[in-house]
């Protein structure tokens, strides 16, 4: 197999649902956070610089509440106020674990988060603490996926990690056909020309424009998180 690649700068995208325990009413499994926060742990050592994006999707989907009736605006809002929860259950598990990390939010809340402010983020990152970015963008109509590649951008990261629960991008749904072929690497271009879903739309234009390549790995077994930030090779690399 293809020796490690090491990556100065990341960004880790963690979906609200991967904080769920499957089946649960729990909206956040303590456990499940702080298996994630331990694979975080190991993976910083070797001075990986980390930024880490939360979903909020285990609590709350702007776009759901509005298709049944609720202004999207502030279903968004809603969202967003999610991601900042989840923000800090992972805050939390990450000094458990010895961890020095910041928590940034887009909406201010200055008494559980700094506010965001780009050149502190990058200090933070700088001086080794793990950046969680809360709150999305801070703006209705966007996503978590969007705030990754925002932030990505910003922090001049070399990398956004997607953790998810599919073991990288297909050229069709696994589910439906069992011939379906997993790609190691793919192009922005060809995801485009074969509508293959990595992202939204904002959040995969953002990274095309910006060069920031998407990699697309299960976060499901023991271990995948931390190889996945060191640079194995797993899951999917979508680039160019
Ligand atoms: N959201 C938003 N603006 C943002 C990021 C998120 O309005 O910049 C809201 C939106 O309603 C979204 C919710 O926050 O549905 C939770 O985020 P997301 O769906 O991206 O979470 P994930 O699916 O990753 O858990």
């Amino acid at each position: 197999s293809q020796s490690p690649v090491q990556f100065k700068r990341a960004i880790l995208k963690l979906s609200g649902e991967a904080l769920r325990e499957p089946g649960s009413t729990d909206n956040i499994s303590p456990e499940i956070v702080a298996r994630i926060a331990a694979e975080i742990r190991d993976a910083v050592k070797g001075g990986l610089q980390l930024g880490v994006v939360v979903g909020g999707g285990n609590f709350w989907r702007g776009a759901s509440a509005s298709a049944r009736g609720m202004d999207r605006a502030t279903a968004d809002y809603v969202g967003m106020l999610a991601t900042v929860m989840n923000a800090l259950a992972v805050q939390s598990a990450l000094e458990h674990e010895g961890v020095r990390c910041i928590v940034q939010s887009a909406i201010e809340m200055q008494n559980v988060a700094e506010p965001f402010i780009r050149r502190k983020a990058e200090r933070h990152l700088e001086e080794g603490f793990v950046v969680i970015f809360a709150a999305g963008t801070g703006n209705p109509f966007f996503s978590t996926d969007t705030t990754a590649a925002l932030r990505a951008s910003e922090m001049r990261a070399d990398v956004i990690f997607k953790a998810t629960m599919v073991d990288g991008v297909y050229d069709s749904d696994p589910k439906k056909n069992p011939d379906a072929k997993r790609y190691e690497t793919v192009s922005f271009q060809e995801c485009l020309s074969k509508q293959l879903k990595v992202m939204d739309a904002t959040a995969f234009s953002l990274c095309m424009d910006n060069h920031i390549p998407i990699i697309v790995f299960d976060m499901a077994p023991n271990g995948n998180v931390t190889r996945a930030l060191n640079g194995e090779r797993i899951g999917t690399v979508v680039n160019g």
